[in-house]
């Protein structure tokens, strides 16, 4: 059932020219699923000529055509969801709903991207003298190099894909190593959707080969990166030094702020959906509990009955609710997080171990009595770890949320409208979602500030990162 993924370079699907590949592992059961073309600097440079190729043919089609294409691609993700979410789910290891889930919002994201298209608009603006026209006008930044993780194999690849070529801009995506299938089969639906040669390319390969590679090269223009501070970091800098426009989606350690006056069980049942969902692998989960005195213990005692309601198992198996981590070497790290946080006074509520030696397994874990000297309260736990502490005044609690130098998202649940101002302009962030969960649609920003990175993955904002503004000013004669 899982196929032998290939590279896609100009059009057409291949093996690399070394003919190298990687295997696939399911991480529910740790078995070799199957083989991955793996692209050389031969590869590279033919997706290359492919992408420059594709750039000028794209450009020139209008934005009225460009965004029938992207259309009907949204027509066909939503037809085949059935077919691509099982890949997603043997190679990921997220329930199948999940993996359902993803690949249908996939298409709702390309739809929206469609209809802006044909709306980046530039301007007039009006001249100082009689006889002048000004333009503003808005072009396309030119071919763009990606780099989506594993965590969500589609819609990481995805929101770069429709905000390049929403914008006029083609494409190559550096896929996710672990989790090629899903991505592979989303991408035939634009082909079949006709997007012309070239314009989506697709390579796997060594991140740290592919990336020193393209990002220098001069037919790139603009770099998009999905992944760690660290790595997003090294790539913004060598972006800079080629002078590369960047839009970098880096990690986060989402504050969730549970506030006296809050209605405790809304609270409860979203984060604790959010944070499970996907086994914690999402740069927007809540990770930092921060409760306050009078609702701390209730809040705990709700959140880790929850947490003990999750169904771990194989994705495919419908009544499971969470799956395996992604990748192996997340089960080492949440096992030396919670054992450091353990050393330094923390409880464990409950969870805080592997499950069994078959998969990357791992407990819903909700720790206690946390404090700011954990490692886990200052690195992205990128797994199903819940961490609790209290607070007594908001300022205290919007102290720790601006803590640390991450910024993407947070959370606040409070009926103090008060409370809910202060928070939204004192809190350093990307995006603060009060008293529901209602981040990631396509029409709102989607982004971070600080070490999280800068630039949108959604909203107007999202098209504008791939458009240089000229102005054109013109006297008649
Ligand atoms: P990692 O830092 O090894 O890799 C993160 C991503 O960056 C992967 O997709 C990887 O292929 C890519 N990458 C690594 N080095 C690269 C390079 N030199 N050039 C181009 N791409 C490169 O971490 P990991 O073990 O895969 O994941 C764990 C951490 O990554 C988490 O703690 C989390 O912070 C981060 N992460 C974030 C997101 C997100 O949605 N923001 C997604 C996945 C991983």
């Amino acid at each position: 059932m899982y196929p032998a993924v290939q590279l896609l370079i100009d059009g057409a699907w291949g093996p690399s020219a070394s003919g190298e590949t990687l295997p696939v592992l399911n991480p529910a059961t740790g078995e070799t699923i199957g083989q991955l073309a793996h692209a050389g600097i031969p590869d590279l440079d033919r997706a290359l000529a492919a992408v420059q190729k594709g750039f000028e043919v794209w450009r020139k089609m209008s934005a009225y055509d460009r965004s029938k294409i992207m259309r009907k691609a949204a027509d066909l993700v939503r037809a085949r969801v059935d077919t691509i979410a099982p890949l997603m789910t043997m190679e990921q290891g997220k329930p199948l709903a999940e993996a359902k889930m993803e690949t249908a919002f996939s298409a709702d994201i390309i739809e929206w991207f469609a209809e802006e298209a044909r709306r980046a608009y530039g301007r007039v603006v009006p001249a100082r003298a009689e006889n002048i026209y000004q333009l503003v006008l808005k072009e396309p930044v030119g071919p763009v190099a990606a780099f989506t993780p594993w965590n969500f194999p589609i819609n990481q690849a995805n929101r770069k894909i429709c905000g390049a070529l929403a914008a006029g801009c083609s494409i190559i995506v550096k896929g996710p190593e672990e989790t090629p299938a899903s991505l592979a089969a989303y991408i035939q639906c634009w082909l079949d959707a006709g997007v012309p040669a070239g314009v989506i390319n697709l390579v796997y390969g060594v991140p740290a080969v592919i990336s020193e590679y393209l990002i220098p090269h001069p037919v790139i223009r603009k770099i998009s990166f999905t992944g760690s501070t660290p790595v997003g970091k090294h790539l913004a800098a060598l972006a800079g030094a080629h002078m590369k426009r960047v839009t970098m989606e880096l990690g986060g350690h989402a504050p969730a702020m549970i506030f006296d006056d809050a209605n405790i069980d809304t609270a409860v049942n979203i984060l604790a959906a959010n944070k499970f969902r996907n086994a914690g692998q999402v740069c927007v989960s809540p990770t930092r509990f921060l409760i306050q005195d009078g609702v701390h213990d209730s809040f705990v005692e709700k959140f880790v009955a929850k947490a003990e309601a999750q169904k771990i198992g194989n994705g495919m198996d419908p009544t499971t609710t969470m799956g395996p981590l992604a990748n192996g070497r997340r089960v080492p790290a949440m096992e030396s997080l919670i054992a450091d946080a353990v050393q330094k006074g923390a409880t464990i509520a409950t969870g805080g171990k592997r499950i069994g030696n078959v998969g990357n397994f791992f407990e819903p874990t909700v720790l206690t009595g946390i404090t700011p000297e954990m490692r886990v309260m200052n690195e992205e736990p990128f797994g199903p770890i819940a961490l609790f502490s209290r607070f007594s005044t908001l300022d205290e609690v919007i102290t720790e949320a601006n803590r640390l130098p991450f910024g993407l998202a947070s959370y606040a649940y409070t009926s103090s409208n008060h409370t809910a101002m202060s928070l939204g302009t004192r809190v350093e962030v990307g995006m603060l979602s009060i008293n529901h969960h209602g981040i990631a649609l396509p029409e709102v920003p989607f982004g971070g500030v600080k070490d999280s990175g800068y630039g949108s993955e959604g909203g107007l904002e999202a098209i504008e990162a791939y458009l240089n503004t000229k102005l054109v000013t013109q006297a008649g004669i």
